[in-house]
């Protein structure tokens, strides 16, 4: 594989890929390079379908390596929610701040004990012959009664990492790197790189 396309409109999560691939040798493009403007609807009921969704339409259309990502927060005394619609938790034109103190109010009256969290990162990769890779990183942490922090983006501030003693949004850019759910599922992803034609 010599080159890949990023399913994603997003030149941020372009460039964490490119910096990624680079000693693999491979070429990273986005959807701008191959000229493709629509937006992908994301209709799965798990990050691992809205991934392959993403990474299917790609590697079918224009006959290439595609790698797409999904990703979002499982709260488990929520049952897993707000999951595959934690970008649109509070409503669809809604911030990260509604969406924050969406999960605040939902999670009022839920004890120490029962504050378990995830962010969860698939990462589908579909070559031009149709092997599919999928792979989850995820990182394990607390909801906080209140937002702490101003880094990272998202849930961040309301996500507390205990063996840290911060929230995500206190960590540096290069500690949230070394952590998250991202970048586990990039290792996984690394590991199995050498599969695909
Ligand atoms: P997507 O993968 O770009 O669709 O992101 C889905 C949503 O999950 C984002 O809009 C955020 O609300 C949330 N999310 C994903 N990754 C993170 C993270 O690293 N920190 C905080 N929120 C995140």
């Amino acid at each position: 594989m010599s080159q890949i396309v990023i399913a994603t409109h997003n030149l941020g999560k372009v460039r964490e890929f490119q910096s990624l691939l680079e000693k693999h040798h491979v070429t990273v493009k986005s959807l701008y390079d191959i000229n493709y403007e629509e937006e992908i609807e994301e209709t799965g009921v798990t990050f691992e379908e809205n991934a392959l969704i993403k990474a299917r339409a790609i590697a079918e259309r224009f006959n290439v390596t595609a790698l797409a990502d999904d990703s979002g927060l499982e709260i488990d005394a929520l049952g897993k929610r707000p999951g595959v619609y934690s970008a649109r938790f509070a409503g669809e034109q809604r911030s990260d701040a509604d969406n924050m103190d969406k999960v605040l109010i939902e999670m009022a009256g839920v004890e120490q004990d029962h504050r378990r969290a995830r962010f969860v990162c698939v990462l589908a990769v579909v070559d031009p012959k149709g092997k599919e890779i999928i792979v989850r990183g995820e990182c394990e942490g607390v909801i906080l009664h209140e937002k702490r922090g101003n880094s990272g983006f998202g849930y961040d501030p309301i996500f507390y990492l205990p063996e840290l003693k911060k929230t995500m949004a206190e960590l540096s850019k290069e500690e949230k790197n070394a952590i998250s759910h991202r970048a586990n599922a990039f290792k996984l992803l690394e590991e199995r790189i050498d599969e695909l034609t």
